[in-house]
């Protein structure tokens, strides 16, 4: 292994640099917040925040369960579990077309993984909702997801964690969509009344259904820095109430000033933030 002691780890120069464009086409990506230039792999290594601004971009599902699970290990549940269409419904295009489309691209029956394993030793049991899957929308598949997690957090004594990602409720399932806000948060009233522990983390974005049901339901609410984490959209409100909303509304950062939030928490900090707060409830 003599080559390690010549080479490390330093990134090619970047085109302000004077990098040849030719070299170094994909290494580098503009961060969206602030502009700079960042090197991918210092981005990867850094859990997808950027390393000059603290900007947490969205990972997916799968990607979350890794980082928050003891050595990336983790057994799934419901995987079988698929939309049967209760609305046969049609936008700009079939919705069961949609979906195919989406298992496809995702390799995910719906906008969901159900998993459990070990968090810092710990026996958990953590929903991760992925964004890419129709906007980690909330059909019946991932209210059914999230409740069968929650009956089996309540029956095995198995604190829960639930990581959103959501633009809300699916609209291609209409009502069928909304009778799920009711139905999980029955369910998790039930985990309450057994004194099984459950963390709600929100992550960018978490809005509509979601936030109006399990999102919000947590012994904690916590949520990464930066998020949009909201009901209806800015726009909406503004036209409905008639006034110029303030300065950051509907971040992490500004729920967490009015009470909405119990903590902002960095991505880098959530796992042992999590361990943390279980060993609290149940100590
Ligand atoms: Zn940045």
């Amino acid at each position: 292994m003599f080559v390690a002691w010549f080479t490390r780890d330093k990134p090619p120069l970047s085109p302000e640099e004077g990098g040849r464009r030719v070299r170094t086409e994909g290494l580098w990506q503009k961060c969206e917040d602030c502009g700079q230039i960042i090197w991918r792999k210092a981005l990867e290594d850094n859990l997808q925040v950027c390393p000059k601004c603290d900007h947490h971009y969205c990972i997916d599902a799968r990607t979350r369960l890794g980082l928050l699970f003891d050595a990336g290990q983790f057994e799934q549940f419901d995987t079988s579990l698929v939309s049967t269409d209760p609305l046969d419904f049609v936008d700009s295009k079939k919705y069961t077309a949609r979906l195919a489309a989406m298992q496809r691209s995702t390799e995910l029956r719906d906008a969901i993984i159900s998993a459990a394993g070990n968090l810092h030793g710990r026996r958990v049991h953590i929903c991760a909702l992925e964004l890419k899957f129709i906007g980690g929308s909330m059909g019946s598949v991932v209210g059914e997801v999230i409740t069968r997690a929650i009956e089996r957090s309540l029956h095995t004594k198995t604190p829960l964690i639930i990581v959103s990602a959501s633009g809300g409720a699916r609209m291609q399932e209409g009502a069928v969509s909304l009778m799920q806000l009711a139905k999980i948060s029955a369910a998790l009233m039930r985990l309450d009344n057994a004194r099984v522990p459950y963390i709600s983390v929100l992550t960018d974005p978490t809005t509509g259904g979601v936030t109006a049901s399990f999102a919000m339901l947590g012994d904690l609410n916590v949520a990464e820095p930066g998020a949009l984490i909201g009901f209806a959209g800015p726009r909406v409100i503004e036209q409905t109430i008639r006034q110029k909303l303030p300065d950051g509304f509907q971040t992490s950062e500004f729920l967490l000033q009015h009470g909405f939030l119990d903590a902002v928490v960095k991505r880098a900090d959530l796992k042992d933030y999590l361990a943390k707060a279980f060993n609290f409830f149940l100590a």
